[in-house]
């Protein structure tokens, strides 16, 4: 016996253990070596000896897996807010989404004309189906909505004046907020009526030497009701074009076509706010509209020109990916009469109650199994749109619900399944509302589900 063996095994050694090979052919060798060191020293500096290779190498296993777990993963949606943003708002449809993975994969006509061989534009892959959908005369897009409202009051009314009412001076989620995007845009809010009531004479007192614009903002997640006063988008055009100003609304959700033809509630359309003389209305493509997020502005061709001529609009534009799946999005609404079948958004919002009290009752009997100490019922419930559209009308539907103490502990399981479920917790219990889980996604559901024996 020469030397006393050193308290923990060398790096080199844990290198060449057997049970090193499995990790290596994974992960490979450099990234095996970088985590089995931090392993060590972590060890070390803890002054925890006297482990063994197998035990030193099984967490480097586990750590090398940890940090090979991808981040943004799907998740089964019931919280029964169908257009949720924290969830990433619409679900694509197949050919929208396989369109964006064509376009990621190889180049593309992008902004390449293939007729005469000369620079394109990006946006002209839309625009054509937009002023279709919507009969503006000019549209472009950007990346989201709140970039929309961005980039028209900074392309039309930086460092001018543009009253708005009291009562529309929103926030949504938080990060959106009238006020604060206006000023950003360096617009100069001018705060016009009241929380519930504005009038024509309100907006007109307002106007002056330093107004740019007028804008209207749809009230998006919240409603005004009682003794309340608001100028429609028509005399508020007619206020507007007195004054010699243009029009911006605002639209929000902006759904292309009117949803009460599927037997949902009311939303103002972009057609709908244009033919009532808006001059710029903007929308959100992920809200009801159900593609990617992107934020189409359309409207007068001489403000949509301003607006493309901007630098800040090449800082907000979309990609080459979102762009394809737009397209395959909008070209979906050419059909209107197969809309609600092939686009998610709209038929998971159209979905009927009776299917998805079916839903909860098959999914019941699996849910009681996998949990046998809890009470778990199927109730009517309601689901909500999201995404701040129309709050105040909700949508009959079903879930599954548990009772029982521990609810907390019950969703931290169901978030670590491997598609994590993701519920909602109220009135003392768990429910899962079944709108958002399509029969094609049942057996993913089920089989994941713990097996208790
Ligand atoms: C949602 C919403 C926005 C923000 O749109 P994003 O696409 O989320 O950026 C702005 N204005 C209104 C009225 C909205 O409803």
């Amino acid at each position: 016996m020469s030397k006393s063996p050193s308290p923990l095994p060398s790096l080199d050694a844990l290198a060449r253990a057997p049970e090193a090979d499995a990790l290596i052919a994974r992960f490979g060798r450099s990234a095996v070596i970088e985590v089995l060191r931090d392993v060590v020293t972590a060890h070390r500096e803890a002054r925890r000896f006297g482990l063994n290779a197998v035990d030193i190498l099984d967490e480097t296993a586990d750590a090398l897996a940890r940090r090979a777990t991808v981040s943004q993963r799907p998740v089964f949606n019931l919280t029964g807010t169908v257009l949720h943003t924290n969830l990433g708002r619409a679900p694509l449809p197949p050919e929208a989404a396989e369109a964006a993975a064509t376009a990621y994969r190889s180049a593309t006509n992008l902004e390449y004309d293939l007729t005469t061989g000369r620079r394109g534009e990006r946006d002209d892959h839309i625009s054509g189906l937009l002023l279709e959908l919507t009969g503006a005369e000019a549209a472009t897009v950007v990346n989201n909505n709140a970039a929309a409202v961005l980039l028209v009051l900074n392309t039309l009314a930086l460092g001018k004046e543009v009253p708005v009412s009291r009562g529309e001076l929103i926030e949504i989620g938080g990060a959106f907020r009238v006020p604060d995007i206006m000023s950003r845009s360096g617009a100069v809010l001018r705060e016009v009526g009241t929380t519930n009531r504005t009038h024509p004479r309100d907006y007109q007192s307002a106007i002056g030497p330093g107004t740019a614009a007028l804008l209207r903002v749809h009230q998006a997640n919240y409603a005004i009701i009682g003794f309340t006063a608001a100028v429609p988008t028509r005399d508020l055009a007619t206020i507007a074009h007195g004054a010699n100003l243009p029009l911006i609304e605002d639209l929000g959700s902006g759904s292309l076509i009117d949803l009460e033809r599927w037997g949902l509630p009311h939303e103002p359309t972009p057609r709908g706010v244009l033919a009532d003389g808006a001059d710029v209305v903007t929308f959100s493509g992920d809200k009801l509209l159900g593609g990617p997020q992107a934020g189409l502005i359309v409207g007068r061709a001489d403000l949509i020109g301003q607006i493309n001529a901007n630098p800040l609009k090449r800082a907000l534009r979309l990609d080459k990916g979102r762009l394809a799946a737009l397209e395959m999005v909008l070209r979906l609404y050419l059909n209107p009469d197969r809309l609600a079948e092939r686009l998610p958004a709209l038929r998971l919002l159209t979905r009927p109650e009776s299917d998805i009290h079916a839903t909860a009752s098959r999914l019941a009997g699996p849910l009681r199994a996998a949990w046998p100490d809890r009470e778990v019922t199927v109730e009517a419930c309601h689901s909500q749109i999201g995404s701040g559209a129309l709050p105040v009308d909700l949508l009959p539907s079903a879930a599954v619900c548990f009772g029982g103490k521990g609810l907390d502990e019950l969703a931290t399981q169901l978030r670590g399944l491997a598609r994590p479920v993701i519920g909602r917790i109220r009135h003392d219990r768990l429910w899962l509302d079944c709108r958002c889980l399509e029969s094609g996604d049942e057996p993913a559901f089920l089989e994941q589900l713990p097996k208790t024996c």
